[in-house]
């Protein structure tokens, strides 16, 4: 599902470069679940970016789901690839403060064309799984911390 190659990442820093993932290989399969442990600025969040196509590598391969995933790849597939194979918690949530805890949960199925009543009804679903049907109608601003994280969670894959 995910394959890393020899993957190589870094970031200018004035006149300095970086060298912070250095040759990474990491194999995950399907239904694998796995964490990634490492002292603060050891470069987990720079490695999830890379996986989450919210970055991307300087060297090396990346293949999600058998895709090369590289500079080369256009807007469009990159949104498709991290709409359909990518979900994504936010250490900060990433919750649309405008809209409601269903709707929230209910926004990548309306990019995936579900239609309105469809995408309510398993957003509705989906909160129920993480114990916050109750909470469909409120903002963000209405939950504490934990709740908007269950939200974050919800809308996940
Ligand atoms: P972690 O998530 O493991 O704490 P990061 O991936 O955030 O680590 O950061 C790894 C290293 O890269 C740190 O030394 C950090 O200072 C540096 N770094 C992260 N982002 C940038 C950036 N945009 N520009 C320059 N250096 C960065
Ligand atoms: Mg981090």
């Amino acid at each position: 599902m995910i394959q890393l190659t020899d993957i190589n990442k870094y970031y200018s820093v004035g006149h300095n470069k970086l060298h912070v993932l250095k040759g990474i290989d990491l194999n995950i399969q399907g239904g694998e679940l796995v964490s990634i442990m490492g002292s603060s600025g050891s470069g987990k969040s720079t490695l999830l970016n890379i996986l989450g196509i919210l970055d991307s590598h300087d060297s090396g391969e990346y293949r999600l789901a058998g895709h090369v995933i590289d500079s080369k790849l256009t807007q469009k597939k990159a949104a498709w690839y991290r709409n359909h194979l990518i979900g994504f918690v936010f250490q900060s949530f990433n919750l649309l403060s405008f809209k409601n805890a269903m709707e929230n949960v209910a926004l990548p199925l309306y990019y995936q064309k579900v239609s309105r009543r469809e995408r309510n009804k398993l957003a509705l679903e989906y909160l129920d799984k993480v114990g916050l049907k109750e909470w469909a109608e409120h903002l963000p601003s209405e939950m504490s911390g934990g709740q908007k994280q269950r939200v974050a969670i919800a809308r996940g894959p």
